[in-house]
């Protein structure tokens, strides 16, 4: 006979991932982490591509590697060219498939602040060789975010400065209306492939300017209205 444990399961469950919500006491639980590549035009450019050609394209991470702002992390292994990315990320506070642009507003419960850590030199041999991205994109600590604000208290930005610093030299600086699509096509696009629920996070793509980080350097970051970020690298 095995005994059963309390929980019905046979293991410990894994903690539940979630960031904090300023002005609440509860915190967002978060399911999924969709990201939106190359939707900055000169990001776009910077990578090599044509930002007028493509549709928006997707990939995830797993909702455990986020870890909060404030953090230090290890570099981690595998990779020689660990580089930022500083994006907006959009809370899903109501789910839906098909969603209309002129609706998707009304599915984000907040906004918060996020880092897309990306080991470069992974996803450049992914690219190369016709692989799955999750190695370059989706790996433990990948996913920096600072506390959520509710669009009922700041609304939806469309514009205001993104920015990312780099032991306090400025890396990235660049404005949300550069966005090659927006906020609504993105959750529109979205919500036609995989229907989004409650708990997803969208990070919106980076402006121009990536680059590496080392161990011992400091990142901050920030978006105006939506709150800053801060990541320490050993
Ligand atoms: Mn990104």
């Amino acid at each position: 006979m095995t005994s059963q444990p309390e929980s019905g399961f046979v293991i410990p469950p894994p903690e539940q991932a979630s960031l904090p919500v300023e002005g609440e006491t509860g915190r967002f639980p978060v399911r999924r982490i969709y990201c939106v590549g190359r939707n900055y035009a000169a990001h776009a450019r910077e990578m090599g591509h044509d930002p007028d050609r493509e549709p928006p394209f997707f990939f995830l991470k797993p909702a455990d590697a986020i870890v909060p702002s404030g953090s230090r992390v290890p570099y981690p292994p595998l990779t020689r060219d660990l580089q930022y990315e500083i994006e907006l990320v959009a809370a899903i506070g109501k789910g839906g498939a098909d969603i209309p642009a002129a609706q998707a507003l009304d599915h984000v419960y907040g906004y918060c602040v996020g880092i897309d850590m990306t080991r470069r030199d992974l996803q450049g041999e992914a690219k190369k060789l016709g692989r799955p991205w999750d190695w370059g994109k989706g790996f433990d600590n990948s996913a920096p975010m600072g506390a959520i604000r509710k669009a009922s208290d700041i609304g939806h930005p469309a514009e205001g400065r993104i920015w990312l610093a780099v032991d306090g030299e400025m890396k990235q600086d660049g404005n949300l209306n550069e966005l090659i699509w927006p906020m609504p096509e993105i959750i529109a696009f979205a919500s036609r492939s995989m229907r989004l629920e409650p708990g997803d996070l969208i990070m919106t793509g980076t402006p121009a300017g990536v680059g590496p980080v080392k161990a011992g350097q400091n990142i901050t970051g920030g978006v105006d209205d939506v709150g800053e970020i801060k990541l320490a690298i050993f």
